[in-house]
């Protein structure tokens, strides 16, 4: 039986290769999921009947589209725009926006293709998207940023809505993008629709705790993990990439839980600090100054900045929080760490360990905590906010921190004991997929095709 399901995920495998050529990323987060699956596919032929990972994998629609704008000096720029709606089943299509160079259809299908199981696994009824653009924020002056997310809106707004599909931002989009383009899309629909969109400002909408929310989920479930294995953040050694939004969280929560966090990075280089980081500083300089962090050093001599981003994986720790990008843990960086003594790894970004670096994670018993249910707390987040909105309501943050810790607790448990149940004891790569999977899937066969 296991043979037969074998080959026929790999023939369903096949033909998302041949559908979606050279979409190394997107090929790359559906074999993780779909063989995974393979011991729920065994007990559950139902899924195989209905061609479950056939329809689950082929996006509902994938929209592109034109984002002409003009810059500072009156020259008019074109970008392409993307939104993919990949599962309504559970809930409106829901994910972020994504504006960077590297972005293209590969990269936002990956993404929206996590964000089913995500979403799923936060028990929140949120069906899975994603979207944006080729737009590179990086040195766009405020107006530009503002014109840029207008036109952007102009287009997205024909095909969302609080019911159809609520975005939210991911890298290159915090709240003061989110705030222009809600306000684009107010203007053009002539209503005010809260919940089209999560991530708003505190004052017009917004969620106490969402800012915080996916580096300190990434933090309750790493905790809950170690707690599992009888080890804690009190008094061990951090290493986290990145220092956006979910770094910049994930490192507060984890020094509040008595972990020292030695060091950080930015697309450019990274800063090691050997006493522990100054946070406050590292906000200043990235959430208020919006510089690089290498300026770092200039504050604080005595840490030492390096250029390269991937490098920051050849410092020990007792914990690796990778929390910048795709892909940025590749075998190499993996047999470092563990040759280092890394205990746990917990995946802040989206899908930032290559297939290799897991499965040597994975066999040299390192604890490990997946993107899917690891970064959940951001979309869970995203949810409270819709439901704030539509209940015309807000809550306290400690209520909102309350909520996130009770979510991020019950999808380690569902997470370990899907995989118990399916002979992965310990293996929450395994256990988060069919987690994830399973509600959607049984929600596709009683809706129907
Ligand atoms: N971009 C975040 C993620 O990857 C959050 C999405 C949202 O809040 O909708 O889950």
């Amino acid at each position: 039986k296991t043979q037969y399901v074998h080959e026929y995920v790999n023939q369903v495998f096949e033909t998302v290769k041949k559908r979606n050529p050279n979409e190394v990323e997107f090929q790359q987060a559906v074999k993780e999921v779909f063989y995974s699956l393979v011991p729920v596919l065994e007990n559950n032929p139902q899924y195989i009947k209905q061609a479950i990972l056939e329809r689950i994998v082929e996006p509902d629609r994938i929209i592109s589209f034109k984002v002409s704008w003009v810059d500072d000096h009156g020259n008019v720029k074109v970008n392409r725009g993307f939104r993919v709606q990949f599962s309504n089943h559970i809930g409106p299509y829901k994910g972020g926006l994504r504006f960077h160079p590297s972005v293209n259809a590969s990269i936002i299908k990956f993404l929206g293709f996590e964000q089913i199981f995500k979403n799923s696994l936060t028990g929140q009824p949120i069906g899975g998207g994603k979207g944006g653009s080729d737009f590179d924020p990086k040195g766009k002056s405020d107006a530009e940023i503002m014109r840029f997310c207008q036109a952007f809106m102009t287009e997205l707004s024909k095909y969302i809505g609080p019911d159809v599909d609520v975005p939210a931002g991911d890298i290159g989009v915090g709240a003061r993008e989110i705030g222009y383009m809600f306000g684009q899309y107010k203007k053009l629909r002539g209503a005010y629709e809260a919940g089209v969109l999560t991530g708003k400002g505190i004052g017009y909408g917004g969620s106490l705790g969402r800012k915080e929310a996916t580096g300190y989920g990434t933090v309750y479930f790493v905790e809950e993990m170690l707690k599992d294995a009888g080890a804690s953040f009190n008094g061990s050694t951090v290493v986290v990439s990145g220092s956006g939004n979910v770094s910049i969280y994930a490192m507060e929560k984890a020094m509040q839980l008595g972990a020292k966090v030695v060091a950080c990075s930015d697309s450019n280089g990274y800063i090691y600090d050997k006493d522990g980081i100054n946070l406050a500083t590292v906000k200043r300089l990235k959430e208020v100054e919006h510089k690089r962090i290498s300026e770092y050093v200039n504050e604080y001599p005595d840490a030492i900045y390096m250029e390269g981003y991937t490098g920051i994986w050849s410092i020990p720790c007792d914990i690796a929080l990778p929390c910048a990008t795709q892909n940025e843990i590749d075998e190499n960086s993996a047999a470092l760490l563990v040759s280092n003594g890394v205990k746990a790894v917990g995946e802040g970004a989206n899908m930032p360990s290559t297939l290799e670096a897991i499965d040597i994670f994975l066999d040299n018993n390192v604890l490990f905590a997946p993107a899917k249910a690891a970064n959940a707390g951001g979309v869970a987040v995203s949810a409270l906010e819709m439901a704030q909105n539509s209940a015309r309501q807000y809550w306290t943050l400690e209520e909102v921190d309350g909520k996130l810790h009770d979510i991020m607790k019950n999808i380690y448990t569902k997470s370990k004991q899907a995989a118990q149940e399916y002979g992965a004891a310990g293996n929450l790569v395994i256990g988060a997929n069919i987690a994830g999977f399973v509600k959607v899937a049984d929600a596709m066969i009683e809706q129907g095709i």
